[in-house]
């Protein structure tokens, strides 16, 4: 029996990881892709106290091997429920069970679509929510950016130094991410912005050759003759599998105390997941941490 299983290897289950071991006890971190969670396709942190830049990449796999060094164990399988057996949980994934003292659930959150009709069908077909990943896909050619917040402005900045045109389509005139990097966008030639403004159809049958926005107050329209559409418009929690054990908020992240705990004893929560307002590298790592240190000093 491990002490702790961990589901999730961004960077809060990395971090938890880490300290888990770090203080003698076993675990097995879960994940149902690939280590490093949303942080791996950022092309440059700067955020990060301490680092000056690293890619996201970099990042990942400094805590994944941090992590391995330490003992943690891995399983690339999707936990698909826990069961609550009173100082026994049991976690059940899509090929084992693993009976542990304590649960971290650090889930983290998907990217959120636009929810336009035919999105899913064009994905990989010029729709995507991954710059870092398919941006080369469309060097030369004329994409959209969906969103306003750091994501969208760092996809933005990633596909102007090989795109043709970029517009960068918010829905309202204030962007939510950094104003330093609102800046450098304004100061490039090729990047438009689309501002006050939804996409509201997708074009080309099959594959994407265009996307209609529309104006929130005008309500008029104009098509972008685009090739490729990243969205970023931030992400969704999947924490559905677990509320049975755990308390959701209305938007489905994970309530919790300051200890990270959730109304279950034995099951902590960190990262992206959580109910919180901040969710950055910092957060996550400072909740994998406390997650930890709280779920093994119960132990
Ligand atoms: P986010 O900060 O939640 O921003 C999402 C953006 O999409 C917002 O501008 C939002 O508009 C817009 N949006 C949401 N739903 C929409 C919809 N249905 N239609 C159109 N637009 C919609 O998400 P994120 O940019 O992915 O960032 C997530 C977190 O990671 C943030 O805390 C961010 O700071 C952090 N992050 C940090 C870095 C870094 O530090 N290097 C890089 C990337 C992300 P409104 O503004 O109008 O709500």
């Amino acid at each position: 029996m491990y002490d702790i299983v961990i589901i999730g290897a961004g960077t809060a289950g990395l971090s938890a990881a880490i300290y888990t071991r770090r203080s003698g006890k076993s675990c097995l971190v879960l994940e149902a892709s690939a280590y490093g969670g949303q942080i791996i396709n950022a092309p440059d942190i700067e955020n990060y106290p301490g680092i000056k830049h690293i890619s996201g990449f970099d990042f990942a796999t400094g805590l994944f091997e941090q992590a391995t060094d330490l003992g943690a164990e891995f399983a690339f399988e999707k936990a698909l429920s826990i069961e609550d057996q009173g100082e026994t949980k049991v976690v059940h994934t899509d090929s084992n069970t693993y009976p542990c003292k304590a649960v971290i659930l650090a889930t983290g959150a998907k990217n959120r679509p636009l929810g336009l009709d035919r999105e899913q069908e064009l994905i990989g077909k010029g729709i995507s929510y991954c710059a870092t990943c398919d941006g080369m896909f469309y060097r030369g050619k004329a994409v959209a950016v969906s969103g306003g917040g750091n994501t969208a402005l760092e996809d933005a900045a990633f596909l102007s130094n090989y795109c043709s045109k970029v517009y960068l389509v918010h829905r309202r005139d204030q962007f939510r991410g950094d104003e330093k990097d609102v800046a450098v966008l304004r100061g490039k030639e090729n990047v438009e912005f689309v501002l006050n403004a939804n996409v509201t159809k997708l074009l080309g049958e099959e594959r994407l050759n265009g996307v209609e926005v529309t104006d929130k107050f005008s309500g008029e329209k104009r098509v972008l003759p685009v090739e490729g559409l990243f969205v970023a418009i931030g992400q969704m929690p999947d924490n559905a599998p677990f509320a049975n054990l755990v308390t959701l908020d209305n938007g489905g992240y994970i309530k919790a105390d300051e200890s990270c705990l959730t109304g279950t004893p034995g099951i902590y929560t960190a990262g992206d997941c959580r109910t919180k307002t901040v969710r950055q590298l910092t957060t996550a790592a400072a909740d994998g941490a406390i997650a930890a240190l709280a779920a093994c000093g119960r132990l």
